[in-house]
């Protein structure tokens, strides 16, 4: 059952400043998120979460897990300059990229933030743009190929990636050879990062990466001689988007990590290593909602229901036909005797939000809230069919609502335009 965290009453009083579609955040919800996770690794002295700034790119959200702790892991010159003004510096930042312009890395080093390298070809590109002077601080990402499988077969895997297939990280012989580099290059503290599987639904995901990567951890040191200071399992950690599924019990990840680490690491000598995640869905998505409000019904051959988001404002069902779940508010205890599919305005017929779903009876004006949406929702935001980019609101821990980005205008969407035009 998911339960929303705001009511019919609340959104009715908060339309009358800040009208339909927009995403809301849930401050207490991922304050108490942060906390748990925290404690969950606590064992860990180095322990820190740098938060994948793609899964939510805003200031005040960064601000938010930054108080609790987190810093932020990004990937582009945007995220690098988000972090750097929402006064997220130094040790703070990540830098988890691929294919990455000189510039990034050079805006990276000046920020002082740890570089963590996609390819072993990297290691000169890096040095050669900030001239030989190597941050204190960097990482090489580790690509194990052929396919990451966890839970029975037979039973249906829980979780199925290919490594072998993605265009990520370094065989093992490259990220010993990288690291060996690093080291001749005086960099001071080197660690290892792996993204094998995303949004899994597991508590065995973390710890059998960390099993991977620590035994890889106590190779790296046999055979180039270094000692790892850090060791990032990246995101991946996922979230039940569907309400019949067990959330993860992140005590339960963190102490599975502990124990891998206790039983690899400490025999080696590597009992100081500090601990990395670089979680994006697991700090936000269960966070955030896209209200939207019910504008059409339609009869054909199926029941329909238009709503004023789209795919613009959350793309995951149309783009890899996510399962979001809705919540009809005001109508929480009805029962679900309609089946419905809810639509956007977009030109495209994927833009359903549910397909063939029970809801009960919809009326216009009713609001929905489409849970989860607040990791990859708004900031996979486009402008197709000219649609605008919603608002994003926050409901502070006092239940007061704080926009902390305006919605997009039609002066904003011809900003950019140049050339041979004119009104
Ligand atoms: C996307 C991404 C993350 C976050 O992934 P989630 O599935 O949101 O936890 C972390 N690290 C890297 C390098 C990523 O690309």
């Amino acid at each position: 059952m998911k339960v929303p965290f705001i009511t019919k009453e609340q959104v009715e009083e908060i339309v009358k400043t800040y009208p339909t579609p927009f995403h809301i955040y849930d401050e207490k919800g991922i304050r108490e998120n942060a906390r748990a996770l925290n404690k969950a690794f606590s064992w860990n002295k180095g322990y820190k979460e740098y938060f994948a700034v793609k899964a939510t790119p805003n200031p005040t959200i960064l601000k938010i897990l930054h108080e609790e702790g987190c810093g932020t892991d990004c990937s582009s010159m945007a995220e690098l300059i988000l972090s750097e003004r929402s006064g997220i510096l130094g040790d703070d930042i990540m830098f988890s990229s691929n294919d990455t312009p000189a510039e990034e890395f050079i805006k990276c080093a000046e920020l002082g933030g740890t570089i963590n390298l996609d390819d072993i070809t990297h290691v000169d590109f890096v040095c050669k743009a900030l001239n030989g002077k190597m941050p204190r601080k960097m990482s090489c990402r580790f690509n194990p190929g052929g396919v990451f499988t966890l839970g029975k077969s037979g039973e249906g895997f829980q979780v199925m990636d290919t490594p072998g297939d993605s265009k990520y990280g370094m065989t093992e012989d490259q990220i010993i050879e990288a690291i060996k580099k690093l080291k001749s290059l005086g960099v001071e503290e080197i660690g290892i990062h792996s993204f094998l599987a995303s949004n899994t639904v597991t508590n065995e995901y973390y710890p059998t990466l960390a099993g991977i990567l620590f035994e890889l951890a106590v190779r790296i040191q046999q055979k180039a001689g270094v000692k790892l200071s850090f060791i990032n399992l990246s995101g991946g950690v996922g979230i039940p988007y569907t309400p019949d599924k067990e959330p993860n019990d992140i005590a339960v990840i963190g102490e599975g990590v502990h124990k891998k680490f206790d039983e690899i690491l400490v025999p080696a000598g590597m009992g100081d290593v500090s601990i990395y995640t670089e979680l994006g869905r697991f700090m936000l998505a269960p966070y955030g909602h896209l209200v939207t409000k019910a504008i059409h019904e339609k009869h054909i051959y199926k029941e329909y229901i238009g709503v004023d988001a789209c795919a613009a404002n959350l793309m995951r069902p149309a783009m890899y036909g996510a399962y979001h779940h809705i919540t009809v508010l005001g109508k929480e205890d009805a029962p679900l005797d309609h089946v419905y599919d809810v639509t956007g305005s977009l030109c495209e017929n994927n833009d359903k939000f549910a397909i063939d779903r029970e809801l009960p009876k919809i009326d216009i004006g009713d609001f929905l809230v489409i849970h989860d949406a607040g990791a990859h929702g708004h900031s996979m935001g486009y402008n197709y069919n000219g649609r605008l980019w919603s608002a994003e609101l926050l409901l502070r821990e006092d239940d007061s609502v704080i926009q902390i980005r305006r919605p997009e205008t039609i002066e904003d969407y011809f900003a950019t335009l140049d050339g041979y035009w004119d009104i």
